[in-house]
């Protein structure tokens, strides 16, 4: 096992990677801005080195500062969290350019996945179910384009391979709009990714979101750990999870499992993923993986029991799988409801002093939090304080532990989001179970 694990990321998960860390009797260093010195994670870790000013290109996103403080506090590898250099191939390969361990898949795994067109192209040959689509680019063949779209069916969708965050999409229902639309989200594209390649898919209209986490050891071994609803969205955003998704056949979910494991095996994968799909009409279509530990990973680790980051650790570590398939029983039922610093109605973002933190509690209910009394959220950083995960051996237990911990959790001093996370456990459509990705803008008045 590792000795010392560099943390590069703050908040949350910052503090999620340092209590697996201290589980394993890994020592920990904790990386931080000016103003995220009073975290709880860089509190209570064994090191701790200031790696710039607030802004993340200067900190989080500043790749030599990281690689000097691994050297100068002797860490052997970095834990990269979700977001800033999780997915960043670059960043992968100067970490073990410069001797250390990235945990997560190699660079090259980064690179495939991170391009939408190879990720598909990698999924069609391991068997995964993608969108019916252009196979590859979209040529500069006005008529090829025209003739695939003709295809495929409308209304498509034209998304750009280097995409990401919900960017560099643009939906066309009619034929008289496709050129036009191709052209403009090819410059859109150049523009945001630098890369104008651009690939079209059929557009479903009412399908759910469904994602299959894996493990996976890069010695051949892969697993599952069943799958996770993420449907409750905005702006592309999940706000409200759970696992396992409801409502889907056995066969089905089988299916689409045993082509996710295969995926890991061909594609030589090592640690923690997620193969996010869509589903609709009992069919998954692959969009996307996310080669890096997920913020909905906790409703996973309550219905399997397994602690994915130590796991994820582990295996980045050089060590086999210590689960085998059948060593995987899904029990039960869990949701997480991601609590923001914002304004409940406009979304705007809230930070400031929080006065006052009660945390809710009780048989099932789990919080991974960083906030504290007295704690100022900075307005630099993503809106996430908190995620109020619960347990049940039903979902409707497990949905009602949420209706009370959302009722007992007290935050002073600033606006969050739970007020619409109130709204949301009390929905009688969610209740029910299989909304799909609209239900949430649509409750909102914002869809279009
Ligand atoms: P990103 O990497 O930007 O998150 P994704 O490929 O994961 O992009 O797509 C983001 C979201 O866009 C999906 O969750 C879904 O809401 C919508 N979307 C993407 N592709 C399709 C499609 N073929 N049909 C319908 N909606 C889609």
């Amino acid at each position: 096992m590792f000795e010392k694990i560099l943390i590069a990321n703050r908040g949350e998960i910052a503090l999620r990677v340092l209590r697996a860390c201290k589980e394993l009797g890994i020592k920990t260093v904790a990386v931080h801005s000016q103003v995220d010195r009073d975290l709880k994670h860089v509190r209570l870790a064994d090191e701790t080195v200031c790696i710039g000013p607030n802004p993340s290109p200067k900190s989080y996103l500043n790749i030599p500062a990281i690689i000097s403080a691994m050297e100068i506090t002797d860490s052997v590898a970095v834990h990269p969290g979700y977001g800033f250099l999780a997915e960043n191939a670059d960043f992968a390969e100067q970490v073990q350019k410069s001797g250390f361990v990235f945990i997560g898949p190699d660079p090259d795994v980064i690179r495939l996945m991170g391009d939408k067109v190879s990720a598909i192209a990698a999924m069609k040959r391991a068997g995964v179910p993608t969108v019916p689509g252009s196979d590859g680019p979209l040529p500069d063949d006005r008529e090829a384009c025209l003739a695939t779209a003709k295809r495929i069916g409308y209304p498509v969708i034209i998304k750009a391979a280097a995409g990401g965050g919900g960017r560099g999409m643009r939906v066309v229902h009619t034929e008289a709009a496709l050129v036009n639309s191709i052209q403009v989200t090819k410059s859109e594209a150049k523009g945001a990714f630098g890369d104008d390649t651009v690939y079209m898919e059929k557009f479903l209209t009412n399908p759910r979101h469904v994602e299959i986490q894996v493990m996976s050891d890069g010695q051949g071994n892969a697993i599952h750990l069943g799958d996770r609803d993420c449907s409750l969205q905005r702006r592309h955003q999940k706000v409200l999870e759970e696992a396992p998704a409801p409502g889907i056949p056995d066969d089905v979910r089988a299916a689409v499992q045993a082509s996710c494991v295969k995926a890991c095996v061909d594609i030589g994968y090592r640690g923690a993923g997620t193969f996010e799909f869509l589903y609709e009409d009992g069919h998954f279509y692959f969009i996307e993986m996310n080669t890096r530990i997920q913020v909905e990973h906790p409703v996973t680790e309550m219905v399997t029991g397994v602690d994915l980051i130590k796991e994820q650790i582990s295996v980045c570590a050089g060590n086999k799988l210590s689960l085998r398939q059948e060593d995987i029983v899904i029990k039960g039922h869990s949701f997480e409801c991601r609590v923001n610093a914002e304004d409940p109605k406009t979304f705007m973002p809230c930070p400031g002093k929080v006065n006052t933190f009660h945390c809710p509690g009780g048989l099932g209910v789990r919080v991974d939090s960083h906030i504290y009394g007295g704690y100022t959220v900075p307005p630099n950083y993503d809106s996430m304080i908190a995620k109020i995960i619960t347990y049940g051996d039903t979902r409707e237990i497990a949905l009602n532990r949420m209706r009370n911990a959302l009722d007992e959790v007290v935050i002073d001093g600033i606006r969050t989001n739970i007020p619409l996370q109130k709204d949301l456990v009390r929905d009688e459509a969610f209740r029910k179970g299989c909304v799909n990705i609209h239900y949430l803008e649509k409750k909102l008045g914002e869809s279009h």
